[in-house]
């Protein structure tokens, strides 16, 4: 049964161990969330965002601050929940974890100095295949707690690309070339990009460049998951 249809009837089951939630838990159980491999501060989680994309993309994605909550392996439960957030239209849980990424953000001064926020884009097609872009909740998350718009017009998806699953680094950086277009109005300002997962960086690097064109002032990134090395 789809995930969203066994919550219509079961609202209160863990989306991972379908075990019975506690009135303060909404979607997923402590005992699952205490699985993930969560990062020990923002600062030790940029370090590794920073070395991670650089080693995987090349060192041409450069950013002013790098928020990732958690590292991602595969068959793991916090990748239960990001697949079931991902396809099964879980908005609320995908908005929840841009909540509390955003308060981690906040443990620190960096976030202070973001002025917009804006979602990496699907493009339109996608977008209507997948039914919502993960990546809007969970920036509509961060954008609650840091008291801050999402401005998703700014940025677009110019072009359709195909799947990244199973694609190079060098591959994914060939795919995604003038994939994004920003507007006029973005110059100026320090942008928050957001998406889901951090697999190579590539998807984050060419959405950063029409950040870039556009003349943003400065550019930061943030993401709940960096995929871990496998
Ligand atoms: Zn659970």
């Amino acid at each position: 049964m789809r995930e969203e249809l066994l919550h219509l009837i079961f609202p209160n089951v863990c989306v991972v161990c379908h075990s019975l939630l506690l009135p303060a838990e909404a979607y997923c159980c402590h005992r699952c969330i205490a699985e993930f491999d969560a990062f020990k501060s923002p600062w030790a989680a940029e370090e590794v965002l920073r070395h991670t994309i650089q080693s995987r993309f090349g060192g041409t994605l450069h950013f002013e601050h790098g928020w990732c909550r958690y590292l991602f392996h595969k068959h793991s439960s916090l990748q239960e929940l990001l697949h079931a957030m991902k396809y099964e239209g879980l908005f609320d849980l995908a908005t929840t974890f841009g909540r509390q990424l955003g308060e981690w953000m906040l443990s620190g001064d960096d976030a202070l100095q973001v002025e917009v926020i804006v979602p990496v884009p699907l493009h339109r097609l996608k977008k209507i295949e997948r039914s919502f872009n993960q990546a809007e909740k969970i920036a509509e998350g961060i954008g609650q707690s840091l008291h801050l718009p999402v401005r998703s017009e700014l940025l677009a998806r110019k072009r359709y690309t195909a799947s990244q699953t199973g694609l190079s680094a060098a591959m994914r950086k060939k795919n995604l070339a003038g994939a994004f277009q920003a507007s006029k109005a973005i110059a100026g300002r320090h942008v928050l990009l957001v998406d889901d997962v951090v697999t190579t960086g590539a998807t984050l690097a060419a959405a950063a460049e029409a950040v870039r064109r556009g003349g943003a002032a400065s550019l930061s990134v943030a993401a709940i998951a960096l995929a871990a090395k496998e």
